[in-house]
C-alpha cells in the first residue's frame, strides 16, 4: 500500500513524486511511455519561460515565487544549472493584457520593473523592432528552464529520497474502495492511500465533464547566420498590434538555435485527432507573428515540434479533487503556462493529498459548475 500513486510523469507528476518522496511519504509513479521525456504530451521542447510579473493574474506570483526557490533547490542538489536568467519583456500596445497585467502583478506584490518606449525597446534590443505606438515591461528576473536537465534531475531525486518509478504503465483503470484507491496496470494492481492524476492531455479523457480542450501548438527553432544580437534577448512575450496574437521567444542558444512560437489560437480538436505533422500553415501563422524580428527568415528553419496545451476556459489551471471521484486529486487545465510551476504545483499537490491544504479559489476545479 502506498501513501500516494502519482499517473503520468511529465512536469506535474515528475515533480509531485519528487514533494511526495521529500516528505517521506511512500510514493510511486506510473508513466505509460517508456520516459518522461518524449514527444506526445506537453512537456517537451527544450525550453520553457519563467517570470514573476504573471500578466495572467497576480494570484500565481507567489505561487511562482515559491517556485523560483524550488527550482535553485534543485539545482543546489544536482549542481547544475537549470534555470538561466536572462531577464524577461512583455511588448505590446498599451493597452495589450500582457502590459497592463505584467504592471498590475509586478506592483500588487513589489517586484522589480520597467517601463519602456517602443524606441527604448528597439535601441537596447537591436534584435527587435517593434512599432512607436508600442510600449514594454521588462522584469530582470526572467529568464528560462532546462527542459530535459529539470525532469530529469527530478526522477533522480526523487529516487533518492527513495520515490518509486515505473515506466511504459498506462494506468487503464481506477477503482475507489473504503479509505484507497486501486489502480490497474498492465503489470497488476497498485494499491494507495490517494491517486493524483497529473495526466495532461489525457486528463480529457479521465474527467469528461470538465469544460477542458487540448489545444496544438508547433514552436520552432531558427538558425540565422548573424545571430550575435539575438544571443543578449532576454525572453519575450508580444502582443502584435494589429492582429492581437501573442508570440514568445527565447534568446538564441548555442545547439538549439532561436525559439519562438504563437501563444494559443492553434487549432482545437480531440486528443486522438490531433495533426502531429507541421504545416506551411503553422510556419506561415509564426512568421506573420515574428515580424518584430527581422533577422528570423523561414530559410533558417531548422526544426518543429507539435505539442500540446490543455485549455480551461478561463485559461487557469484545474487543481484539486476530482468531481465525484473521493480520493482521487488532478492537476491540469494547465491552458499553456503551466511549467515553470512545477515543483510548487508538486509541493501543493502532495499538500492537497495529505489534507494540509485546500484547492486555491484560482484553481477550483468546482469553479466551472
Ligand atoms: C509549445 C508549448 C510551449 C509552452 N511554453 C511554456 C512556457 O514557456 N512556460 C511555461 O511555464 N509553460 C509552458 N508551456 C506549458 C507547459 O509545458 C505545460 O503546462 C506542462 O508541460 C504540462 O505538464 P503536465 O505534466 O500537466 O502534462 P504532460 O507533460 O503532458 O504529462 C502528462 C503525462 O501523463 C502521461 N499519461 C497520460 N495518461 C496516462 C495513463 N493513463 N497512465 C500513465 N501515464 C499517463 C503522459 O504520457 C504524459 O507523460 C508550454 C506548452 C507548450 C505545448
Amino acid at each position: 500500500m502506498y501513501d500516494i500513486a502519482v499517473v503520468g510523469l511529465g512536469i506535474a507528476g515528475t515533480s509531485t513524486v519528487y514533494q511526495a518522496a521529500r516528505r517521506n511519504l511512500k510514493v510511486i509513479g506510473l508513466e505509460q511511455f517508456d520516459s518522461v521525456i518524449h514527444a506526445l504530451g506537453s512537456s517537451h521542447g527544450k525550453t520553457r519561460i519563467i517570470r514573476q510579473a504573471y500578466f495572467e493574474h497576480p494570484d500565481y506570483v507567489p505561487l511562482v515565487l515559491d517556485a523560483y526557490r524550488e527550482w535553485h533547490a534543485l539545482e543546489e542538489s544536482i549542481g547544475e544549472p537549470l534555470l538561466i536568467p536572462t531577464g524577461g519583456i512583455m511588448m505590446g500596445r498599451p493597452e495589450a493584457d500582457v502590459i497592463t497585467g505584467s504592471r498590475r502583478a509586478a506592483q500588487q506584490h513589489g517586484l522589480p520593473y520597467e517601463e519602456l518606449s517602443g524606441a527604448e525597446v528597439n535601441e537596447r534590443f537591436p534584435g527587435f523592432h517593434i512599432t512607436d505606438d508600442e510600449v514594454a515591461i521588462y522584469e530582470p528576473e526572467a529568464g528560462y528552464l532546462r527542459v530535459e536537465s529539470g525532469l530529469e534531475a527530478l526522477i533522480q531525486e526523487a529516487r533518492r529520497y527513495g520515490a518509486e518509478m515505473r515506466f511504459n504503465q498506462a494506468v487503464e483503470d481506477i477503482q475507489i474502495r473504503d479509505g484507497h484507491v486501486v489502480l490497474e496496470t498492465p503489470s497488476g494492481r497498485v494499491a494507495a492511500r490517494r491517486v493524483i492524476l497529473t495526466v495532461g492531455p489525457w486528463l480529457t479523457r479521465w474527467a469528461p465533464d470538465l469544460p477542458l480542450e487540448v489545444e496544438r501548438q508547433v514552436p520552432m527553432w531558427f538558425l540565422p547566420q548573424d545571430h550575435q544580437h539575438l544571443e543578449r534577448l532576454p525572453i519575450y512575450i508580444r502582443e502584435h498590434p494589429h492582429s492581437g496574437r501573442q508570440a514568445y521567444g527565447f534568446p538564441y542558444i548555442e545547439g538549439q538555435g532561436i525559439k519562438a512560437g504563437v501563444h494559443h489560437q492553434g487549432q482545437v480538436s480531440p486528443l486522438e485527432h490531433v495533426n502531429r505533422q507541421v504545416t506551411r500553415q503553422d510556419i506561415a501563422q509564426l512568421m506573420e507573428a515574428l515580424d518584430f524580428i527581422p533577422s528570423i527568415h523561414p530559410d533558417s528553419l531548422h526544426e518543429a515540434a507539435v505539442c500540446l496545451y490543455t485549455n480551461s476556459p478561463d485559461s487557469h489551471f484545474v487543481v484539486g479533487q476530482m468531481p465525484h471521484e473521493p480520493g482521487v486529486i488532478m492537476a491540469g487545465g494547465f491552458s499553456g503556462h503551466g511549467f515553470k510551476f512545477g515543483p510548487a504545483i508538486g509541493s501543493l499537490l502532495t499538500d492537497l493529498a495529505l489534507g494540509v491544504r485546500t484547492s486555491p479559489a484560482l484553481f477550483h476545479p468546482e469553479r466551472f459548475r
